[in-house]
């Protein structure tokens, strides 16, 4: 009863869109609904479109009218980084919307993003990055439009998002390189308001005022905060934690030195180690596994989208739809220079196979019942030269031969399938780590041999050492990944790194063990540029290059 092909688009299927769409900006309907409601309305859009091609080419030809869409988007993430999720649900989330989507997929270097803006005349292009490099790449971005008369005369909109973006960064690091419209959207389910302000000539102008007042707001907030109290780098050493070594703290000797590879791991075991309350974070759904799948609002919504997740683990197991591969090394460590740790390829350590080059705490501690809190550094958690201690390193993955099954989704229009697998393959990831960890600590280096601990305090952390990433708060720094990898052999376990340090397959995590009983996570923070200088000589660097990968951490 449709009539023309276009009419079942226009009309029942854009009605069943549109409802989708209010429910859901009205809060009463979540991102898993919305993106498995856009499959229904893909496939029956994939099926239409040869029929709607040809009658639209009929009638341009009658007429001479071109149909114009509502408004594009070329989306991609940005050159160096791999992860999609948050762009792929961006998109489907427009597309449910009305608007259309050029969705470029990953690691797409600025001449590309841009050069496809031009060819699809789109009217908006959005970036997306999870790891810090990406905040440099999408500056690069913004110069790069701004050289080009095209995106200048027409004053182009550029939208900035994903997990490493922030309002305050695209304020003060983004927005001063371009200056047309530069908007940082928080998540999913704000891209339509953004696109529907800034494409509609009547709202644009007010919009766009308002965006310029906030980011002025958030640059005066920044510059203020650049007068937090800062110690010299050369202070902050005299502040440092001090650790002892001896006694209960002694360090403890691994079983081996060397490395060791656990291929193709039992992705049943895996699984119990998962942590699922960033899973429900993924699907913009808010509050803490178990308890969010009774929760008022959302719970509803997250016990559905939980319980489709378990059937697809289920499928990804039985099926083995991916590889887990995973990677440890134990080695002699000291610590040299105050912030550095030197890593020995055996125990005369004579051989340094490579030294990781700390970050330190440089903003002024609070003293607390009359003790200064200390500025710490990794490196304080390894003992100097003359105790012999120990470091662990690992990089794992359960990404590996995700490209065929996310083809398979892609090819059926299944963007919610798609993203689910994505989604599980990170949890497995990380679930792979916390168990590579428990086993590392009970058995392979063993200073914990007697650990008993449930799931639920692993997740809590209630173990005895750390694993820091490089690219979280402890050890900021990107650069570290390729001695890592080097001494990890990481390649042969089918892992690598982009040019920006982006782990390929994305669904993985790399970083450090540290034994000591009294290591704990920290963030590093703002640094000076005293220590930029200092960490440029220690490491026979320019100032210049290092600049560049620590931005985040510079004021
Ligand atoms: N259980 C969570 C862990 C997320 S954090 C999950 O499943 O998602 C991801 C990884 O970052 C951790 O496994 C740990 O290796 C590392 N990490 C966490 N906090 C850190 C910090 N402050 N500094 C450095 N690395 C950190």
């Amino acid at each position: 009863a449709g009539g023309r092909p276009i009419h079942v688009i226009e009309g029942p299927l854009m009605d069943g869109m549109n409802v989708v769409g209010d429910l859901f900006g009205q809060g009463k309907m979540f991102l898993p609904q919305v993106v498995k409601s856009a499959r229904v309305m893909k496939s029956a859009v994939a099926h239409l479109i040869p029929f709607i091609e040809a009658e639209k080419a009929a009638d341009e030809a009658r007429t001479g009218i071109v149909a114009k869409p509502k408004g594009k988007m070329v989306i991609a993430t940005v050159k160096g980084d791999v992860h999609d999720i948050g762009k792929n649900i961006v998109s489907v989330v427009l597309q449910c919307n009305n608007f259309e989507v050029v969705n470029m997929g990953v690691m797409v270097p600025a001449s590309e993003i841009l050069a496809m803006a031009k060819a699809e005349k789109a009217d908006i292009i959005g970036l997306s990055g999870l790891i810090t490099p990406s905040l440099e790449e999408m500056a690069h971005v913004a110069r790069e439009m701004q050289r080009d008369p095209y995106f200048q005369s027409q004053q182009m909109p550029l939208l900035i998002g994903g997990a490493t973006t922030s309002r305050a960064h695209t304020a003060v690091k983004i927005a001063p390189h371009y200056d047309g419209p530069i908007v940082y959207v928080a998540d999913a389910s704000r891209s339509v308001t953004v696109m529907q302000n800034l494409l509609t000539p009547e709202t644009r102008g007010a919009y766009l005022a308002e965006i310029q007042a906030d980011y002025e707001k958030a640059r005066t907030q920044h510059a203020n905060k650049k007068g937090t109290p800062m110690l010299t780098i050369a202070e902050a050493r005299a502040n440092k934690a001090d650790l002892s070594f001896a006694g209960e703290d002694a360090p403890v000797k691994p079983k081996f030195i060397g490395r060791r590879e656990i291929k193709n791991a039992d992705l049943s075991i895996i699984a119990q180690y998962i942590d699922w309350t960033p899973f429900f974070q993924t699907w913009d759904l808010a509050g803490f596994y178990p308890a969010i799948l009774k929760d008022e609002v959302v719970g509803d919504a997250a016990t559905k989208v939980f319980s489709e997740a378990q059937a697809m683990l289920k499928k990804i197991i039985d099926g083995r739809w991916l590889t887990a591969n995973g990677v440890v090394a134990l080695h002699p460590a000291n610590r040299v220079h105050d912030d550095d740790i030197e890593i020995y390829t055996d125990e005369t350590r004579e051989q340094v196979a490579f030294t990781y080059y700390g970050m330190r705490q440089q903003t002024v501690k609070p003293v607390i019942d009359g003790i200064a809190r200390p500025n710490q550094c990794l490196a304080d958690f390894i003992a100097p030269k003359g105790t012999p201690d120990y470091i662990g390193l690992f990089a794992v993955t359960a990404g590996l031969g995700i490209e065929k099954h996310e083809k398979k989704f892609e090819d059926a229009h299944d963007d919610y399938s798609s993203i689910m697998l994505k989604a599980l393959a990170d949890r497995l990831a990380e679930a792979f780590a916390e168990y590579m960890h428990e086993r590392v600590r009970v058995d392979f280096w063993g200073y914990a041999p007697n650990e008993s601990l449930s799931k639920e305090a692993l997740i809590k952390e209630q173990y005895q050492g750390i694993r820091p990433a490089p690219g979280y708060p402890a050890c900021p720094d990107h650069t570290v990944k390729p001695d890592m990898f080097k001494l990890l052999q990481a390649e042969t376990i089918g892992m690598t790194l982009t040019e920006s340090f982006a782990m390929s397959p994305g669904a993985a995590v790399s970083g450090f063990y540290f034994a000591h009983p009294e290591s704990k996570y920290f963030s590093v923070d703002k640094i000076g540029t005293d220590q930029l200088q200092d960490m440029a000589e220690r490491r026979g660097l320019t100032k210049d290059y290092l600049e560049r990968w620590l931005a985040p951490n510079l004021s």
